[in-house]
């Protein structure tokens, strides 16, 4: 990038001191650039703003263009807000000054009887200034981006840490808080709408003979493997985690007793038909019994629907497991 002095006068003896004076106190970064009138002006500014070059400065001498100087020097604005433009007293009208004033901008109005020092000063701080806006620029930049970066690390944190909070880390499935968490409003929902809701209590059959048989670490692969394999047999609405355990449970909103049970014996009969195979070669067959629960008109809370599918569940271990047990009074009476 250079950074452009540009000199407007229609006097060719002008624009040569002012060249003269500028070039021996800006080095080879800074070019000096000579205008006649304020339209070549405009025109030389606009190309070196397309070619991506920075008007510093402009310094306004006499101008017998069409173009005046206020209409310059916005339009000048309009595309390169920061430069800083000098203005010769006796080149501009007072309304003409009023207009700059109000909608581009001035730096410095000067008589023409400015001694060259003062002129060469005027111009050197006009340089320092320009220098600290652009780095002052360049930090806001660079804090903005830095922070954009830490919202974004945050934000992928949170995400994180969400996961974290409400995943069950051994299985992927939604850990007991979540489940409730989740399941708790479907169940004032359902009973507002006045529709069936179901729950499941899932247990894995013998599983601590699946632990003591082929060691812990296969029994956690058991239960990811039942864990995945009862959720992909469920719904997107349907609600499912892990209470504890080789315990899981399932809310099935919109579902009649008799989808329930389907449900169940799906998930039954799929996780019979597994075999899970460890990298040593080792097959296991394992099976789950399912309790099952609806929402009745009385029923106020997940906890205590959870409590029946919970009893008709050792209903079916009692049963010989491997089954499912829908949950009746009978079955609470006993
Ligand atoms: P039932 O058919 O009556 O449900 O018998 P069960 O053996 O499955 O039930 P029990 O409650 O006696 O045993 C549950 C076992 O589950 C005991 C416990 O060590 C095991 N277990 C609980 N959590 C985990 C776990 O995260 N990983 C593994 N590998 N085992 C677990
Ligand atoms: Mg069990
Ligand atoms: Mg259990």
């Amino acid at each position: 990038m250079r950074y452009i002095i540009a000199c407007i006068d229609n006097d060719v003896e002008i624009l040569d001191e002012l060249y003269n004076k500028l070039s021996r106190i800006v080095d080879s970064d800074y070019i000096i650039e000579s205008y006649i009138n304020a339209e070549q002006a405009l025109i030389g500014c606009f190309n070196n703003i397309i070619a991506g070059n920075e008007i510093l400065i402009t310094i306004n001498g006499n101008n017998n263009s069409t173009l005046r100087y206020d209409d310059f020097l916005l339009e000048l604005y309009k595309n390169s807000p920061s430069t800083k433009n000098i203005i010769f007293k006796d080149v501009v009208r007072s309304d003409a000054l009023e207009k700059i004033i109000n909608e581009a901008s001035i730096y410095k109005i000067i008589p023409r009887t400015l001694k060259k020092v003062d002129f060469e000063l005027m111009v050197l701080e006009a340089i320092k200034l320009n220098a600290q806006e652009r780095r002052l620029k360049e930090y806001q930049r660079v804090l903005e981006t830095a922070v954009d970066k830490r919202t974004k690390e945050l934000n992928n944190i949170n995400v994180k840490l969400n996961i974290l909070a409400t995943t069950d880390s051994l299985t992927g499935v939604k850990n007991r808080r979540s489940f409730f968490e989740s399941g708790t409003p479907m169940i004032s929902f359902n009973r507002r709408e006045k529709k069936s809701l179901t729950t499941l209590m899932i247990d894995i059959d013998k599983f601590k003979l699946i632990n003591d048989n082929y060691g812990h670490k296969i029994g956690d692969e058991i239960l990811k493997l039942m864990a995945q394999t009862t959720q992909g047999l469920l719904r997107k609405s349907d609600v499912f985690g892990r209470l504890g355990g080789e315990e899981f449970a399932a809310i099935l909103p919109n579902t009649s007793i008799r989808g329930a049970k389907k449900v169940a014996e799906h998930i039954r009969s799929e996780i019979e038909a597994l075999e899970y195979c460890s990298t040593n070669k080792k097959r296991v067959k394992f099976t789950v019994s399912i309790g099952v629960s609806v929402l009745s008109s009385n029923e106020s809370d997940l906890n205590s629907l959870l409590h029946k599918a919970d009893l008709a569940l050792y209903e079916a271990k009692r049963n010989g497991r491997n089954r499912i047990e829908v949950y009746t009074e009978d079955i609470d009476n006993e």
